[in-house]
């Protein structure tokens, strides 16, 4: 499909080429003069070609057209998109040698040299060439020239800094964008979410917390930066304060209830206050009924006042939300108060949490909002489609 595409757009340059030179040279020719012969290198090419194309050769045949294709001011907008097309048919190697060689021209307009420089800065990164991309893209940038490619580069450059991790590079360099491209404060939050993570990792928890503050002031729904402060908190000691930072999170986004559950847990352990942790919950599942929510008053409830306890008020909030997994939670319930009870766990009630059970199995827990990646872990920068923060715990029946 690819290859039939390549062909029609050189045949289609070829030809129009050929026709704008047979035009010129009548219009440049005296009246009564004949005009000009077509030239025969470029027919017995053409002719070449097209043979290879009927012998089934599209190899041979793109090759030959674009010998014939010589580089002009007409023609460079082809040779820039026959490189385009290289690329993303996974010949980004040929890709390179086309925009080399047109690089290597030197009658080219500054415009497009630079819009050579950004596609072959393009070529080097599929070839995973980062270092030779990157210099390039640089230089590019300290040239003086077309505003209208100053964002591309600039975008690709971030890019490529975020996969070589190169967090301080990529913020020193979208941090002045932030007022004309306010995209980019959510990957930037995220960055200095990175940054505070090294920083932890240095034992330097003041920077961390300066990056994560800022992080918060660039994007004020930026879960990760809470979860990262409750952290220090509670490293720290102060478990109050951890509360107090995750107490924001179902405010910036609901569905990060079910990521935050853990780490309020552990910041009401440490302060040895369970009825803390479950009137905390209450007052969750009276905004946000999700059942990662129920299951966890369930058990709290289990351990303080017993299973039919639990089976209680578990049964009482999953009226209120239904939902596979709060349901499973409670045929496990039953089973454990039946066995409490010097009972045999019911055959029906088993083959009831079998369904359960094989129906959430190998069910994934996050989806990216995006592009619709699913995983079993949470990822802050989905693997598929690159976006930061758009992964989140799935909801509803089936969901937690
Ligand atoms: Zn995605």
């Amino acid at each position: 499909m690819m290859d039939a595409l390549l062909l029609g757009l050189l045949l289609a340059a070829i030809a129009i080429g050929y026709g704008l030179g047979r035009l010129q040279g009548v219009r440049r020719k005296p009246r009564h003069a004949r005009p000009s012969a077509p030239s025969s290198t470029l027919t017995r090419d053409y002719f070449v070609g097209l043979n290879y194309l009927l012998d089934e050769r599209p190899d041979e045949a793109i090759n030959t057209f674009i010998n014939v294709l010589d580089v002009n001011s007409d023609t460079v907008d082809t040779h820039i998109a026959l490189g385009k097309l290289f690329r993303t048919r996974g010949e980004a190697d040929r890709a390179v040698s086309i925009h080399q060689n047109l690089l290597a021209r030197p009658a080219l307009a500054p415009e497009t040299n630079a819009r050579i420089q950004l596609e072959l800065a393009r070529d080097f990164m599929t070839l995973g060439l980062h270092d030779r991309a990157q210099r390039l893209l640089y230089t590019l940038l300290e040239q003086q020239g077309d505003d209208a490619l100053r964002y591309p580069a600039k975008k690709l450059l971030v890019d490529l800094l975020e996969r070589e991790k190169e967090w301080q590079a990529a913020l020193d360099l979208v941090l002045p964008l932030l007022k004309q491209h306010p995209n980019f404060s959510r990957p930037a939050a995220h960055w200095l979410c990175e940054l505070a993570i090294e920083e932890i990792h240095d034992a330097s928890r003041s920077l961390a917390r300066r990056h994560l503050k800022k992080a918060l002031q660039l994007d004020p729904g930026c879960v990760r930066a809470n979860l990262l402060l409750a952290e220090l908190a509670m490293d720290n000691g102060h478990p109050e304060r951890a509360i107090e930072h995750l107490e924001h999170i179902p405010e910036q986004e609901p569905a990060h209830i079910a990521t935050l559950l853990p780490y309020l847990r552990h910041a009401y352990e440490r302060q040895d206050n369970v009825s803390g942790f479950e009137a905390h919950l209450l007052r969750l599942l009276s905004k946000t009924p999700y059942t990662s929510v129920i299951v966890a008053l369930g058990e709290t409830v289990h351990r303080r006042e017993g299973v039919d306890s639990a089976i209680a008020q578990v049964g009482e909030h999953l009226k209120m939300a239904p939902s596979l997994g709060g349901l499973d939670y409670l045929a496990d319930l039953y089973v454990e108060s039946q066995r409490q009870n010097g009972r045999e766990a019911d055959s029906r009630l088993l083959l009831l949490k079998h369904h359960t059970a094989s129906l959430l199995a190998n069910r994934p827990r996050h989806r990216c909002q995006r592009c619709g990646f699913t995983s079993e872990a949470l990822h802050w920068q989905c693997p598929s489609c690159r976006h930061w923060g758009t992964i989140k715990p799935i909801t509803g029946i089936e969901g937690e």
